[in-house]
């Protein structure tokens, strides 16, 4: 057996997939374009990992899609492909458009095909499954209770409406065609081989570099945070027993505000990593001008996930983020590759790609 993983350049993705080949040994093939986010260096360790299998294609490229899906058979794919910065898509929504809803909606198609050249176990057993956000529940007012799966879609921003509109592509073809999809919806994950765009790798980053550590507004938006690896553990346990046709959210319980965040990685940093004299990383926190149309507050209820398939996150946001440091600062050279854009070289060189 297989499973195709797109997006599996990424952060969650390749954690998904280090994960995966560590602990079942089901081959995996790896689709990703490889955008400015793809890095392969990530996945440098099980490069020649006999049940790796790297393919460097875009999930709208539907020849090359529907040719691998005939050529490896898969069980189960698993979609992480997505243009995901939400500032990104602030400034240039063209891209989420173009691959999280056509791209989508593209790989649905070609996947619905090869699902229907199924019979049998192979066809009842097979499993697409959608990986999404909990911003297309919009935001939330302090008061009022976390998301469940029942919550009605909100987007507020061109990232979060995108996701919402794959989740709806994908719920729709289920209900239409019968294809057995599972969608997840989860909070901000944060963990190693994130890259620095985001709040918690580019704070850490910053606090060594001595650089201002940014926040925007008044830094008390509320995100509820989960550990990468949890996330990966969770997918692999809906996969396994989640029901085709439902939705899952996934939830850390951490519910912090930006501000906390910030102030929770520079304690963290001078216990471990202390200047030489003596000054605090809270010294360099910086408030900045807010996003546009910021979202206040994300928490999501994982009820459904913990009493239906018996999934719980392990970490908690300390020893996640604690471990999540660590990483960086024992993995200098992923973070040099990232911030002097030599991994692109770096992918050239190992892969003849650009
Ligand atoms: P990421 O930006 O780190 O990685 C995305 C990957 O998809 C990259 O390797 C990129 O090259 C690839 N990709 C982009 N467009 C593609 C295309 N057209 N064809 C093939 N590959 C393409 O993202 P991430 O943080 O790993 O997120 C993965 C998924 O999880 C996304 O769908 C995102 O919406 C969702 N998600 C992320 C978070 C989070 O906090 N990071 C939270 C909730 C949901």
């Amino acid at each position: 057996m297989t499973i195709f993983v797109t997006g599996g350049a990424g952060f969650i993705g390749s954690n998904f997939i280090l994960d995966w080949l560590g602990q079942s040994g089901e081959p995996v093939v790896n689709i990703d374009n490889l955008t400015y986010a793809g890095n392969l260096q990530s996945l440098s360790s099980i490069e020649n990992h006999p049940g790796y299998h790297f393919v460097q294609t875009d999930i709208a490229n539907q020849n090359t899609i529907s040719q691998l899906l005939i050529q490896h058979r898969p069980r189960a794919i698993i979609n992480f492909a997505a243009e995901s910065h939400v500032d990104r898509s602030i400034h240039g929504p063209a891209s989420f458009i173009q691959t999280n809803v056509l791209g989508t909606f593209s790989l649905l198609e070609c996947v619905r095909d090869y699902w229907n050249t199924l019979a049998g176990t192979d066809k009842s057993n097979f499993r697409f499954l959608h990986i999404s956000t909990d911003e297309v529940y919009g935001s939330l007012l302090p008061e009022e209770p976390a998301f469940t799966e029942s919550s009605c879609y909100r987007p507020n921003s061109p990232y979060s409406a995108s996701k919402a509109a794959s989740d709806h592509l994908v719920r729709a073809w289920h209900h239409t065609y019968g294809l057995p999809v599972l969608t997840t919806n989860c909070g901000n994950n944060y963990g190693p081989r994130q890259f620095p765009e985001k709040l918690i790798p580019l704070v850490i980053l910053n606090a060594l570099a001595g650089m201002p550590l940014p926040i925007y507004g008044d830094g008390l938006q509320i995100r509820d945070w989960l550990y990468v690896g949890d996330h990966c553990a969770a997918i692999a346990t809906v996969l396994d027993k989640g029901i085709p046709g439902q939705t899952y959210n996934i939830g850390g319980g951490n519910e912090k505000t930006n501000l906390d965040v910030v102030q929770a990685i520079c304690d963290v940093l001078d216990e471990i990593r202390p200047r030489a004299g003596g000054q605090s990383y809270h010294r360099q926190i910086a408030f900045v001008a807010d996003r546009p149309g910021h979202d206040r507050r994300y928490a999501i209820n994982g009820t459904k996930i913990a009493q239906e398939l018996g999934w719980h996150p392990q970490e908690t946001f300390t020893t996640g983020l604690q471990k999540t440091i660590q990483w960086y600062l024992n993995n200098s050279d992923w973070v040099q590759g990232v911030q002097n854009g030599s991994y692109r070289d770096w992918m050239a060189l190992h892969y003849g790609h650009h």
